[in-house]
């Protein structure tokens, strides 16, 4: 009999960080628990970059059965918010995932953190050192050098314990003095070279207040922070691999001299996601934002998990796309087309197909009766007949998409021009008789058409056979919107050396004003439609009760699916 959990986590479909969690259940380590946490700090809103994360620890936690915490790192006052801090819980539940009652920040712990560090002072494994930040960087060395110990670092225990109290109770001012662990000045890694645990800080935190003027450092903190949740597998991006001995000497000076640690946790460092087209890093995303390049942190240009949201993309795209990217060991860029594709992927069967005219040409269709209405029947969504179907009305005048005519067009052109036949969608075949122009400006502005009654859509008896088919509103009936076309924020340009950079892109918004058929007049905020030939778009929360407004969530040409039939 196989096992088909045994089967689900069988080589050929786990990726690295699973053969490491089946080899620690293997070994019983962690009594065979699987605990991971996310643990975003509060300084700006989360990006598709998290995301990934977000899928990655909340999901192990559901494969294996366990649990995943959601941490702020909240250890520098200085850059963090309330703001984000809800932004951050709001994007994480729309996600999909929940941390039950497992919301902790490490702000909780400054108590322990502080108690732990006089542990550690008192072991004789960390030191108060007044060295400057300039004095401290060069004492440190350089990869080729070892590094010098500071002056301070053979200090008494007692004068550490008294010095590091008095920074405590904040008779120091900022720079004057951190608390360092006492490690290996010449160790090939940087980052053991007694690295900083604490510094002073003279900062109002947005949850501990004025209690605290010295602050931990994120390598100080989130070992401990971790043991103290007992989280097992500690997993973050490839950046920290160097820290990772740090982690380890942090937990191995403290496990058996505490009694709160409820584990031993296990660093595990994965490669972060970057994208073609985008700059991922909240630094960058937060100068876009008070630079006002974009109209903020949600702007539905924007790469963050709010912006995706207001774009239209879905929950289930995004989860898409973090599954199928997986997790490696070293870095990479992902080509944007593969998001795009997952987005169009979920939303080809569940968003109803409607006519949209983006750009409207006027079309009169001079046989056709005026006052005349008629209702016709449309498909709501060919690959889900089960979304049944509408009435769309059809009238004399009618709007055409502009870029659907052209008075001299090439050969493979088979949309409208003068003298040629085109179907209407769900109605007519028409034909364009006279094109007429602005006196002035020679602007095209209204085409004379008439219409076969013999071609009605579904009863043609005409024989008939013509190669374009356009999708049109009637313009009495269509409701006139706002149409919101996006581009990437970002233009990738090569440098003569060879080297990407990311270029604003000028040109990254157009908006619109356009026609959508009556049926979308009671659309609410968030609903999603494939506008035919135009792509997807969602209802923005801009709209009001007079104008609704779309964001164009992505076109219809599916570069990702071309790339792969082609590879
Ligand atoms: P940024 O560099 O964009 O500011 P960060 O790493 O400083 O991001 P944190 O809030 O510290 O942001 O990150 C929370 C978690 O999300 C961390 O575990 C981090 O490793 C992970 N993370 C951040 N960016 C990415 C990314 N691009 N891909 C995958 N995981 C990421
Ligand atoms: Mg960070």
């Amino acid at each position: 009999m196989t096992d088909n959990l045994a089967d689900k986590n069988n080589i050929s479909s786990t990726n690295f960080i699973e053969n490491i969690i089946n080899e620690d259940l293997k070994m019983n380590k962690n009594n065979s628990r699987v605990h991971t946490r996310f643990p975003p700090e509060p300084n700006g809103y989360l990006h598709i970059g998290h995301a990934k994360s977000i899928c990655l620890n909340f999901g192990l936690a559901q494969q294996y059965d366990g649990l995943c915490n959601l941490r702020f790192d909240d250890t520098n006052p200085t850059k963090e918010d309330v703001e984000y801090v809800e932004s951050i819980q709001e994007d994480v539940k729309w996600l999909g995932f929940s941390w039950d009652d497992r919301l902790y920040y490490a702000s909780d712990y400054f108590d322990k953190l502080y108690e732990y560090a006089v542990l550690l002072i008192k072991e004789g494994k960390a030191y108060v050192d007044d060295l400057s930040a300039d004095e401290i960087r060069e004492y440190r060395g350089t990869l080729t050098q070892p590094g010098k110990n500071s002056p301070y670092r053979d200090r008494s225990v007692e004068e550490n314990l008294d010095l590091f109290e008095r920074m405590k109770n904040g008779e120091f001012p900022d720079g004057t003095k951190v608390l360092r662990a006492k490690i290996d000045m010449a160790s090939p890694n940087m980052n053991m070279r007694d690295p900083v645990l604490y510094r002073i800080i003279h900062a109002r935190h947005h949850r501990t207040g004025d209690k605290w003027c010295i602050y931990p450092m994120y390598d100080y903190a989130h070992p401990i922070s971790d043991a103290l949740e007992g989280i097992t597998h500690s997993i973050c991006t490839l950046e920290f691999e160097d820290h990772r001995p740090l982690y380890d000497w942090i937990i191995d000076a403290l496990i058996d001299k505490v009694d709160d640690f409820k584990s031993r946790p296990q660093q595990i460092e994965f490669a972060r996601l970057n994208l073609t087209n985008v700059v991922m890093s909240k630094r960058h995303l937060r100068e876009l934002v008070e630079k006002g390049h974009v109209k903020g942190w949600d702007d539905p240009r924007m790469p963050t998990i709010s912006g995706l949201r207001r774009r239209g993309y879905t929950p289930e795209a995004i989860k898409d796309f973090c599954e199928r990217i997986g997790v490696a060991k070293s870095n990479s860029v992902v080509d944007i087309a593969l998001l795009e594709h997952c987005i169009r992927e979920d939303l080809n069967t569940k968003a109803p197909r409607v006519m949209a005219v983006l750009r409207p040409l006027k079309v009169v269709i001079e046989n056709y009766p005026e006052g005349q209405v008629e209702l016709l029947e449309a498909e709501n969504n060919p690959e889900n007949p089960e979304m049944g179907s509408r009435k769309i009305p059809f009238s004399r005048v009618i709007y055409i998409e502009r870029d659907d005519f052209m008075e001299d067009p090439p050969k493979k052109f088979f949309r409208m021009a003068p003298c040629r036949e085109v179907r209407l969608k769900n109605a007519y075949i028409i034909k364009c008789e006279q094109v007429i122009k602005d006196e002035k400006t020679g602007e095209i502005i209204e085409l004379r058409c008439t219409y076969d009654p013999q071609t009605k859509s579904g009863q043609d008896t005409s024989g008939k056979k013509v190669k374009g088919t356009l999708h049109w509103v009637s313009a009495e009936h269509a409701l006139q919107v706002q149409v919101n076309l996006y581009d990437y924020l970002f233009i990738e340009e090569t440098t003569p050396e060879g080297e990407v950079t990311n270029v604003l892109n000028p040109d990254s918004l157009e908006v619109l004003t356009s026609y959508v058929e009556p049926s979308l007049k009671d659309a609410k905020v968030g609903n999603r439609y494939q506008f035919l030939r135009n792509g997807y778009f969602v209802v923005d929360p801009d709209s009001t009760s007079e104008k609704l407004v779309f964001n164009r969530i992505v076109g219809l040409k599916d570069s990702w699916a071309k790339m792969q039939k082609s590879s």
